[in-house]
């Protein structure tokens, strides 16, 4: 009977462990003219009007199934003092929009607690927001856009020319998310990239995610 219970203590041990493995990276980055244009209302970080660049949303573990795992380790909660040496490059890069005006913990830390714990056996916290920020300058997308004629000055431009304009750039075929505006406009808000499970490089993404944006999109000011 004790061997019984010991073996099936160990797989559900093992059923837990292996349930928070996964299969890939998305890394989300957010255009922040079509979030304070749209029905979020945003509020600018204490120390003002981030620049206009995309901002890392997150970087998410995600499963090939489509699904992902959340909330995978509330023992080890976001911890400030373990990123102080990133705050400045996190501000830049990783802008809160949420209000009421805040420093951005906020923000980090409901991401971190979300998905960084889910991948927490590869990548500690510190090393979460440091390759986050590694790969958002690495792949550096408003260049991309930019050096194809595409600017973030209210025009509208094909999806198609978003993503040849990435893929060809720099090898990934994105996956483009959209949104409207108060006027009921689509376009451009976020775009995905995978990243291998290890967080060391860009790969070209296992699943393709349903499409829900118009054929032609705006790329608003910010
Ligand atoms: P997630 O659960 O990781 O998909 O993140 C979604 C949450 O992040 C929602 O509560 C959003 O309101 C919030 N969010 C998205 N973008 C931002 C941003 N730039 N600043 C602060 N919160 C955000």
């Amino acid at each position: 009977m004790k061997t019984h219970l010991l073996l099936i203590k160990l797989l559900t041990l093992l059923v837990l462990s292996t349930s928070q493995h996964f299969d890939f990276f998305y890394l989300v980055q957010q255009w922040p003219g079509s979030q304070c244009d749209s029905k979020f209302s945003c509020c600018y970080p204490t120390k003002g009007k981030p620049k206009p660049d995309f901002g890392i949303h997150g970087l998410w573990p995600n499963w090939i199934n489509g699904s992902y795992p959340s909330n995978c380790d509330s023992n080890s909660p976001f911890n400030s003092s373990e990123i102080i040496d990133l705050v400045s490059q996190m501000e830049s890069h990783w802008p809160t929009l949420s209000c009421p005006s805040n420093d951005g913990q906020k923000f980090w830390g409901y991401e971190w607690n979300k998905h960084g714990t889910c991948s927490k056996s590869v990548l500690d916290q510190h090393d979460f927001f440091s390759t986050t920020l590694k790969l958002k300058t690495q792949i550096n997308l408003l260049g991309a856009l930019q050096d194809a004629g595409i600017h973030p000055n209210g025009s509208e431009y094909t999806m198609t020319s978003i993503r040849d304009a990435i893929k060809g750039a720099r090898g990934y075929t994105p996956w483009i998310e959209c949104n409207r505006d108060v006027s009921g406009n689509s376009q451009l808000y976020q775009i995905y990239l995978c990243v291998d499970s290890s967080g060391s490089r860009f790969i070209e993404c296992p699943v393709t995610l349903a499409k829900k944006c118009s054929p032609s999109i705006k790329f608003p000011l910010f």
